[in-house]
């Protein structure tokens, strides 16, 4: 059963127990209620996407305590520090170039080399943070398609079991989403309107593209842009079950014996939690030009199993024109 107490330090001590073991902590911030998990465990990060039955990977948030936490993450810049010096905590997400080998799991940011990283400002999220003394990537606290939740009831109301502890932190006072402001570019670009505005952000950074308005879902690039999407860059086969000699191949399952050249399996044990926390790892991973593609077996296209194959699917358009 999800439970909703009054929040002491006994109860924000077991939520970051909770998170150092895999788990799922819903926690108040200043926007709205997020569910999170450890952003450096994989099977953590693919239980969010469980519980919300996301039809699909898009990259998450990462929380952290303080700027000096996020450097840990991100690449900051002169520019993008005094951003953050003004904003945080607060109600600004900043997207920036991810630090090679940071340890998130490459299901935070969808296979994407940038990293969005906020820190907020709500007292009991600012506790978790403190003590957790980790990375917590966190989507808004509910099921995929119902609106984000602004008070804890919300949250069991929408999640149910599916989060075992919810700290209950009262109203949500923005009750809006945090800006998404992308400063991996030469210019800065808004991704998503939210409690900061545009106008407040230009005050600073002069102008500000406006790219909230997303561009078709299997555009991998725009010049100037950066990916929206993770694809290989050799051809995807999905649904594969013979694998030819030039073809690395990710099973799911007992991989049994094969031609292919290369054989990682996405989940040896055939489930398709594990098979989402190394997705984006065993795709990486296969990704060599010595070999003409990469064949995946087919994945059961129960659960979350529906994002991995959404995701598979969006790989094999990128290679499509
Ligand atoms: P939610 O999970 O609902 O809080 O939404 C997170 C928002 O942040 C979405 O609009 C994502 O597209 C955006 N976002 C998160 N990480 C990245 C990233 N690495 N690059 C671009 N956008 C991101
Ligand atoms: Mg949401």
């Amino acid at each position: 059963m999800s439970t909703s107490i009054p929040v002491d330090e006994t109860v924000i001590a077991e939520a970051a127990t909770r998170l150092g073991d895999g788990g799922l902590v819903a926690f108040p911030t200043e926007t709205v209620y997020g569910l999170g998990a450890d952003a450096r465990n994989d099977e953590a990060v693919a239980r969010i996407f469980a519980a919300k039955e996301r039809p699909r990977f898009n990259p998450l948030i990462v929380h952290v305590a303080d700027r000096s936490a996020a450097e840990v993450f991100g690449a900051f810049t002169d520019n993008s520090r005094a951003i953050a010096d003004h904003f945080w905590p607060g109600p600004l997400t900043l997207v920036l170039p991810c630090r090679p080998d940071c340890g998130l799991s490459l299901l935070v940011s969808a296979g994407l080399d940038t990293v969005a990283l906020r820190v907020p400002a709500h007292p009991l999220a600012q506790e978790l943070l403190a003590r957790f003394a980790g990375p917590v990537a966190a989507p808004s606290a509910n099921r995929a398609g119902e609106i984000s939740p602004t008070r804890a009831v919300h949250v069991t109301d929408s999640l149910g079991d599916a989060v075992g502890l919810v700290l209950d932190g009262g109203d949500c006072i923005v009750g809006l989403e945090s800006t998404v402001l992308d400063l991996c570019g030469a210019r800065p670009a808004i991704l998503r309107h939210g409690a900061i505005t545009r106008e407040q952000l230009e005050r600073r950074l002069g102008d500000i593209e406006d790219a909230s308005i997303p561009e078709a879902e299997t555009a991998p690039r725009s010049p100037g842009q950066i990916a929206r999407h993770y694809a290989p860059k050799i051809p995807i086969r999905i649904d594969a079950t013979d694998p030819r000699a030039d073809e690395a191949y990710a099973a799911f399952g007992d991989p049994g014996a094969n031609d292919a050249a290369a054989t990682l399996s996405l989940s040896p044990s055939g489930d398709v939690i594990e098979a989402a926390a190394r997705l984006f790892a065993t795709l990486r991973a296969l990704d060599r030009s010595e070999f003409a593609g990469i064949a995946v077996a087919p994945i059961p296209d129960v659960g979350i199993g529906r994002a991995v194959n959404d995701r598979l699917r969006r790989a094999t358009a990128a290679h499509a024109d």
